[in-house]
């Protein structure tokens, strides 16, 4: 798909799976359980999927998965599984191998999303995985990630970003703005602070990562809200205010961890919103 200056991917990095309770709130899994897989553990099917943005000389991934630096124990404890998609795989599919990535927008810093930045050498340094990258990150996220609550402390983990710091490739920008020609950024506040979502619009088409503010595309109805959110009414209100606006003017949603599908528009239906039509 071309938007503006710019042909975009979806690149998959992985696949992995997180407690379905815990991705739903307060909905029941009679409800959520009917609508996506689910494991023995009650653990629900997810994907890393990141977008490649490539133009104007640049080679742009906004967010890059868990990455590869996890030891067994983690591993199992969200079922990561590399073996069908994986960064280097999904970018060599395209011709590019991970020095060609010329910038990394970070949602923010949970691991799921900044832990594909950093990787350990053969003697355990960690280093940036994309050597000629700089990486974007909000200001107020980056001061979050490094005092996080009890709540979400598990989900941020210095080794995904400090490395950055210590190479001096982390730049931190702070509100909303144009963080790279043609890429604007909306701020959310509910699932963690200061989390930055790249909004495409050439005047044809208009296309917005949703990152952790609607996960997957099952998560459509407002109040289908994470239990890992850390302001849930303030999602919700943030929701509300997106959907209602893809709905209007034909965004195309990029959903992150959806294992159904990518990307889609959306359009109200009796119970929320549905998906009209696939894209990527
Ligand atoms: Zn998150």
């Amino acid at each position: 798909m071309r938007i503006g200056s710019y042909e975009i991917f979806a690149i998959e990095t992985g696949e992995f799976a997180l407690d379905g309770g815990a991705m739903f709130g307060v909905v029941p899994k009679t409800l959520w359980g009917k609508k996506i897989p689910v494991d023995e553990k009650n653990r629900i099917d997810m994907r890393l999927r990141c977008l490649l943005l490539q133009g104007d000389g640049r080679n742009i991934l906004i967010d890059c998965g868990m990455g590869e630096k996890w030891d067994a124990k983690m591993r199992d404890i969200y079922r990561l599984d590399t073996s069908r998609y994986s960064i280097e795989k999904s970018l060599a599919s395209h011709g590019l191998k991970t020095s060609d990535i010329t910038d990394v927008i970070l949602t923010h810093l949970h691991f799921d999303h900044a832990g594909g930045s950093t990787y350990k050498d053969n003697n355990g340094k960690l280093l940036p995985t994309f050597p000629k990258a700089t990486y974007i990150v909000q200001k107020e996220n980056l001061d979050w990630a490094r005092n996080p609550t009890e709540k979400d402390r598990a989900s941020y983990l210095k080794d995904d970003w400090e490395p950055l710091v210590q190479a001096g490739v982390l730049k931190i920008v702070d509100g909303e703005k144009e963080i790279l020609p043609g890429i604007h950024t909306k701020l959310f506040y509910g699932h963690t602070r200061a989390i930055q979502l790249p909004f495409l619009d050439d005047g044809k088409t208009k296309l917005f990562f949703c990152g952790d503010v609607i996960p997957t595309s099952v998560h459509l109805g407002p109040p289908w809200i994470m239990a890992y959110d850390n302001f849930p009414l303030i999602t919700l209100e943030e929701k509300k205010k997106i959907l209602k606006q893809a709905a209007a003017e034909k965004w195309i949603l990029v959903f992150e961890h959806c294992p159904l599908i990518s990307a889609a528009q959306i359009e109200a239906a009796e119970k929320g919103y549905q998906v009209t039509q696939g894209h990527l």
